[in-house]
C-alpha cells in the first residue's frame, strides 16, 4: 500500500488560496490515478496571519510544516500590510520559514512551451527545446557576510564580505548532482573563479564532488559567460548550479526565458527529500478575487514535488504532459492570451489540466 504523505498546505493572501486549491485538485486526482496517498493539513501564514494571530508564521503553522513531508505555498503580502513595522510584514513570515525550516537551496526550473513562444522576448528558434532548472545557494554568501560603513582615505566606504565555508558549497553541489541525476545528467557549475577566492573554493569543492556522480556530464562556467549563453543559446543548459547572488540573478534571467511569470515553479530544499514548494509570482492583489490568476505555476511546483521530494516521476510527467496538452488545445488565462476576450479563470484551467490528465 503506498504511503500517505503528509503535506502543509499555507495558502497565503491575494490569489494564494485561488491558485492552490486547483493544485490540491490536481494533486487529488494523482491519487486517483497512481494510487498516491496524501494528507493535507491546513496553516495560516503571510497577511491573514497577522490579521488572526498578530504573526505572518504562527507558531502552529511552523510545527505543521516540520510534520510535514512537503510545503505547498501559494503566495503571500498585498497593499493592507505594505506599511506595517518589519516584525508584523508578511514578508517577514517568508523569511522566517526558510530558515526555521533548513532550506538552503532554491530551486527554479524555466521551461519554454513551444505554444508560448510568442510571449518570451527571444527568437523562436533560440529558445526551441529549453528546459534548464538553475539550483541557487540561498543562506550564504554575499548577502549574508558581515557589511558595514566606515571612514576611508578618500571618503566613506562601504563594505560588503562575500563568505563561503566547505560545508555550505558541499551540500548544495550535492544537491545539483542529484537533480541532474533525475534529468538529462548535464551539471554547469557557475562561478567568476578567475577573480573570487569564494569561487575558487566553490570550484575546489565541485571538481572533488564529481568523481562521485561519473554519469554526470561537468562543465564549469564563469558568470559573465552564463549570463550570455543564457541568451544565446538556453537550450544546451539542464542545471545550473551555483552561489546567493550570482543565482539571484541568473534564476530571473531564466525566468524571463519563457515570458510569464504565472508559468513559473520553484522549490526550496533542505537536508534529505523535505522542500517547499511554490510558485515563484506573488499574491496579485490586482487580480485577487477575480478568479482569473493562472494556476499553472503552483500546478508544475506539484509536479517538483512530486519529483525531487517523493520520486513520483510518472505522475510529474503526467501534469507536465497535460499543461502542455491544454496549453496546445489553445486555452489560455489572461496573463498569457493573445486574445484575452478569449481567455479562460482558474478554475476552468485547473479543470482542463485535470481532464488531460484523465485522457493522456
Ligand atoms: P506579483 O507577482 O504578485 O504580481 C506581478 C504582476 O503579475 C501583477 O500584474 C499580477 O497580476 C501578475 N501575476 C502574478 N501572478 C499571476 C498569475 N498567477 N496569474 C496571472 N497574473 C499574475 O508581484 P508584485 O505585484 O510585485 O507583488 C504583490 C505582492 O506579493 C507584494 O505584497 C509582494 O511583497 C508579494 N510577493 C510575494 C511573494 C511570495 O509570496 N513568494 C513573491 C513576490 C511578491
Amino acid at each position: 500500500m503506498t504511503e500517505v504523505k503528509k503535506i502543509a498546505v499555507i495558502a497565503g493572501d491575494g490569489i494564494g488560496p485561488e491558485v492552490v486549491n486547483e493544485a490540491i485538485k490536481v494533486m487529488k486526482k494523482t491519487e486517483e490515478l497512481f494510487g498516491l496517498r496524501f494528507e493535507f493539513e491546513e496553516g495560516l501564514f503571510g497577511g491573514i496571519a497577522i490579521d488572526e494571530k498578530g504573526t505572518p508564521l504562527p507558531a502552529d503553522t511552523l510545527d505543521m510544516c516540520k510534520r510535514a513531508d512537503a510545503v505547498l505555498l501559494g503566495a503571500v503580502g498585498g497593499p493592507k500590510w505594505d506599511n506595517n513595522s518589519k516584525e508584523l510584514r508578511p514578508e517577514t513570515g517568508l523569511l522566517g520559514i526558510r530558515k526555521e525550516l533548513g532550506l538552503f537551496s532554491n530551486i527554479r526550473p524555466a521551461v519554454v512551451f513551444d505554444c508560448l513562444m510568442e510571449a518570451s522576448t527571444l527568437k523562436p528558434e533560440v529558445l526551441e527545446g529549453t528546459d534548464l532548472i538553475v539550483v541557487r545557494e540561498l543562506t550564504g554568501g554575499i548577502y549574508f557576510g558581515e557589511k558595514f560603513r566606515r571612514q576611508g582615505e578618500a571618503g566613506e566606504e562601504a563594505v560588503d564580505t562575500c563568505v563561503y565555508n566547505v560545508t555550505e558549497v558541499e551540500r548544495i553541489v550535492r544537491q545539483a548532482f542529484e537533480v541532474a541525476m533525475t534529468r538529462s545528467k548535464r551539471l554547469a557549475s557557475v562561478d567568476k573563479a578567475n577573480v573570487l577566492e569564494t569561487s575558487r573554493l566553490w570550484r575546489e569543492t565541485v571538481n572533488r564532488i564529481a568523481p562521485e556522480y561519473p554519469e554526470v556530464e561537468l562543465e564549469h562556467v564563469l558568470v559573465d559567460n552564463c549570463a550570455m549563453q543564457l541568451l544565446r543559446r538556453p537550450s544546451s543548459f539542464d542545471v545550473i548550479v551555483t552561489e546567493n547572488m550570482f543565482g539571484d540573478i541568473l534564476s530571473d534571467e531564466a525566468a524571463m526565458l519563457t515570458g510569464s511569470i504565472g508559468m513559473l515553479s520553484s522549490a526550496s530544499l533542505g537536508e534529505g527529500s523535505y522542500g517547499l514548494y511554490e510558485p515563484v509570482h506573488g499574491s496579485a492583489p490586482d487580480i485577487a478575487g477575480k478568479g482569473i490568476a493562472n494556476p499553472i505555476a503552483t500546478i508544475l511546483s506539484v509536479a517538483l514535488m512530486y519529483r525531487l521530494t517523493f520520486g513520483y516521476h510518472e505522475a510529474a510527467d503526467r501534469i507536465e504532459q497535460a499543461v502542455k496538452q491544454v496549453l496546445d488545445a489553445g486555452h489560455r488565462t489572461g496573463d498569457i492570451a493573445v486574445d484575452p476576450s478569449k481567455a479562460i479563470g482558474t478554475t476552468e484551467m485547473g479543470d482542463l489540466i485535470i481532464a488531460a490528465m484523465a485522457s493522456s
